[in-house]
């Protein structure tokens, strides 16, 4: 048991990637976790079962969370079945890459969306709990192309550097009550919205990270369980780059 232990946490896009890999770390460290998806159900499902078999508590809820509306019942949904929520993790996020002059409204449109004002949405709607309770962890994936840029990404790399000033912006709103809020702003990391690149952009890639591999979507879990721990309450506002060395 730690002192986390038995505090509600919802991470967005927890079926798969990056996100399935941060439930189970804090399914596995005490935590309550709901397990939100929008399309891999049988997937969110089968990680719960994981960390409940374990001896751990957890539950999926299907919520498209660039749409307001359902943001907010996922937040009533979680609140229900766990009570309110303590820590919550943004980690849900597409690509659409084109280079600029090639790059479609909908796609500029799609990627903010989903990947930032989805965060805007979620924080929100918990931030008014955690104010009340004096206590709150908001955690969210930014990317290293939202801090150093990234050709054929100019979309991505403005919703992931945008949740940067989102997230100072609510932790100096928040610090006095107890709430920290942080970026997490992962490298090149092995899951399915990589695995798509073209094995030219793969091998440049892994020639710019120091640590000489790609990071494991475990990699970035143990790093959000820390920056949500209770332990971690004197650190906020911060962005913490997970890139084997990649932007340092
Ligand atoms: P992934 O394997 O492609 O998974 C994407 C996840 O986001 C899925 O769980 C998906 O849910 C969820 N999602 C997408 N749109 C959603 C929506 N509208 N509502 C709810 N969930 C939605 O990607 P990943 O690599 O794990 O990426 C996770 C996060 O890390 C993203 O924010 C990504 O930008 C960021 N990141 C990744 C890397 C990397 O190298 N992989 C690097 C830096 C940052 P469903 O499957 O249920 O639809």
């Amino acid at each position: 048991m730690n002192a986390s232990s038995g505090r509600v946490a919802l991470v967005t896009g927890a079926g798969r990637g990056i996100g399935r890999a941060v439930a189970l770390e804090l399914g596995a460290r005490g935590y309550r976790v709901a397990l939100n998806y929008q399309n891999s159900e049988a997937a969110a499902a089968e990680a719960a079962e994981i960390i409940r078999s374990a001896g751990g508590s957890a539950f999926t809820a299907q919520a498209d969370v660039s749409r307001p509306d359902m943001v907010k019942r996922l937040v009533d949904a979680v609140t229900n079945e766990f009570g309110p929520i303590e820590v919550l993790v943004c980690n849900a996020g597409i690509t659409r890459d084109n280079l600029l002059i090639r790059m479609k409204d909908s796609e500029w449109d799609d990627v903010i969306r989903t990947n930032l004002s989805s965060v805007y949405y979620c924080a929100q709607a918990v931030t008014r709990g955690m104010i009340k309770a004096r206590f709150g962890r908001i955690a969210a994936i930014s990317s290293v192309s939202g801090l150093v840029g990234n050709a054929g990404q100019a979309n991505y790399a403005a919703a992931k550097s945008g949740i940067l000033g989102l997230i100072k912006s609510i932790a100096r709103e928040t610090a006095g009550r107890g709430i920290t809020a942080n970026a997490i702003a992962p490298g090149y990391v092995e899951t399915d919205m990589t695995s798509k690149l073209p094995d030219e952009v793969k091998t440049a890639a892994l020639a710019r990270i120091p640590a000489g591999r790609y990071g494991t979507p475990e990699d970035v879990a143990k790093a959000v369980a820390f920056i949500v721990s209770d332990e971690a309450s004197y650190i906020t506002g911060q962005s913490l780059a997970v890139d084997g060395g990649m932007t340092m």
